[in-house]
Order: structure tokens, then sequence, then C-alpha cells
């Protein structure tokens, strides 16, 4: 379902992570166990990248039924050359006709190339453009770009449990230089911690108005359907926000989610196998849903007993159109 927490006492660059399950949004009253039976994520945002990556070696026996279809879709080096198409839920499902987000735009950069996640429905392509154009008049100089879908969706080898269908992307949370960044620089440098360092709220010294702004025209934008920020920046937005409120109904508390934040767009007219994410509480989650995330139990959880690795979904447990996409030239 989701890894989405770090036991207690790794190390907070660890943290930032990307993975959210369709019943856990809308409550956060199984957040202790969660936080007590989930690994952390091998691969962050915050993890470098390389200016050399290599190829996976090829698997003995990828038509094994029990090969995790992680190892199957994170060798996928290119889009399925068919129509595009979600196929499933964000975090069980796959995307067919995938579109590359340019690495370069006016205002925006990719960031981690080497990870080659740079892939979405051309929904999530046209809803990262026009938040890139938009960044400037709300003072956020343009967007740097962060893990979006492999070329053919599905689970990935690192990282993220959900990213699955080409409709997530993760926007750092640090303005974009007023320069073109180096290949070297967008395997290396890190983003920006917002979160002080007890976690009940954003640092002052690097939290500005110009996030708050960003993140409510993201919002704001009719194709999303949730963002995903730790609770502490939701603490902020909502102490921020003013009168104008609505928005802040998108914004999800969730582990991790302090040096980026995780944009989910709706399911795509052209996609009907693609699973909508269930509605959030109307109200703008500003009250005792948000208490709950600064509870001594959800702050500081007991360690639970070690995690086992889980090799996550088999082929079988996918939509039966994933394998289509898998196969597709
Ligand atoms: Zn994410």
């Amino acid at each position: 379902m989701t890894r989405m927490t770090a036991p207690r006492g790794a190390p907070r660059r660890r943290m930032a992570r990307c993975a959210l399950a369709r019943r856990a949004i809308a409550r956060c009253a199984g957040a202790l166990l969660l936080a007590q039976l989930l690994v952390p994520a091998i691969a962050s945002a915050q993890d470098k990248g390389t200016l050399n990556p290599q190829p996976l070696p090829p698997l003995a026996k990828p038509d094994d039924p029990a090969t995790p279809a992680k190892e199957l879709f994170g060798r996928k080096t290119a889009p399925a050359n068919l129509q595009a198409r979600t196929i499933g839920f964000y975090s069980k499902g796959c995307l067919a006709g995938a579109t590359a987000l340019p690495i370069n735009g006016p205002t925006w950069q990719v960031m981690r190339l080497s990870r080659n996640r740079n892939w979405g429905h051309p929904n999530l392509i046209a809803f990262l453009e026009r938040l890139a154009a938009q960044a400037p008049k709300t003072g956020w100089h343009g967007l740097l770009v962060g893990d979006m879908s492999q070329p053919r969706g599905g689970p990935m080898l690192t990282g993220h449990a959900s990213h699955q269908v080409g409709l997530d992307a993760d926007i750092w949370l640090t303005p974009m230089p007023d320069r073109q960044l180096t290949r070297q620089e967008r395997e290396e440098i890190s983003a920006t911690m917002v979160v002080a360092e007890d976690r009940r709220d954003v640092d002052p010294q690097v939290w500005t108005p110009a996030h708050v702004a960003l993140i409510r025209a993201a919002a704001k934008d009719p194709q999303v359907a949730r963002i995903f920020v730790n609770a502490a920046i939701k603490k902020a937005l909502c102490r921020d926000a003013g009168s104008d409120r609505h928005w802040l109904n998108k914004v999800q508390p969730w582990w991790g989610h302090d040096y980026h934040f995780h944009v989910r767009i709706v399911c795509p007219a052209d996609s009907p196998e693609c699973t909508p994410q269930q509605p959030r509480p109307a109200d703008d989650g500003c009250g005792v849903e948000l208490d709950h995330w600064f509870t001594e139990a959800v702050l500081h959880p007991k360690p639970g007993p070690p995690a086992k690795p889980r090799p996550g979904p088999r082929m079988a447990d996918l939509p039966a159109a994933c394998r289509q996409v898998l196969l597709a030239p």
C-alpha cells in the first residue's frame, strides 16, 4: 500500500517520500499503526542520482508469475506505443502511451534525470506546464520537478507506492534558480527541508509566502484531485491562507513530503479503467484532523518490529490491461 514513514531515529533526510493509498487518504486513524508497520522507502527525492546510470541486468525468469511487477516495469526504458490512458489506481496500475515532460521549460527544470521518471499522462504534462507558467505570478521563480512516473508507469523498484498511473508528480519546495542547472547538479543537489527540527511547524527561515501561493495555485487547478504535504506544511497553509480557504480541502497531510509536495490529478476522460481517488471530507482539514498529526503517538511512534522487505504486487495483482502495456512495443 504505502511506504511513507521512517522508524524512529531514522535520519530525517531519508523521510521524503511519496506514496499514498486510497483508504488512508481521508482518515488518519490508522496513522500510528501504519507508522509502525511500514518500511522506509529506499530511494527518496533526496537520494542522489548518477551521471552514468547502468541498465539493470536482465531477469532470469521474467515470465515467472512470482516475479514482482516492479522488476518488470522498472526495466522498461520507453513508453508503450499505445494510445495514452491510465489503468488502475494511483498505487496499483500502469500507464499506456506516456509522454515525457521536457527536461527544460521556460519556468521548469526536471531533476534526477537518471531516474527516468519524468513520464505521465498528457493531462499531467499539461498541468505541470500550466502550473509552471503560473509560478512566476505567485512569486515562485519556476518548478523543480521530481519524480512523476516510469515510462510505462507501474510499481517502482525504489521510492514510491503511488506514481503508478502517470497522474502524480513531486514538485520540490526549492525555487528554481535563475539559470539552467547542470546534469550533475540535477543528480546531486538536495531539495530544501521546510519542516522545523521538532516537526511541529515549518522552519520560518525557509518558509515564504511564495510557498503558500504556489501550493494554492496548484490546489486551485480544476485538474488537481489532491496535494500531499507534511502535516507541518498543512499547518502553515491553514494559518497563512486567510479567508480564501476552499482549496485547503485538497491538501492532505502525509508522512514525508517535507522537501517536496506531491500533486495528484484526476482520472482523465480518456481512461475508463482509471480508478478515482475517494473525495476528502468537505471541510478545510485544519481542525481535529490536523491536530491528530501532532499527537505524541504520531510525531514519535514507538518502534515496531523490523519490517520485512515486501516484493510488492505481481502482474496478476495489477489490472489485466497492464500486461498489454508491459508487452507492447
Ligand atoms: Zn510523490
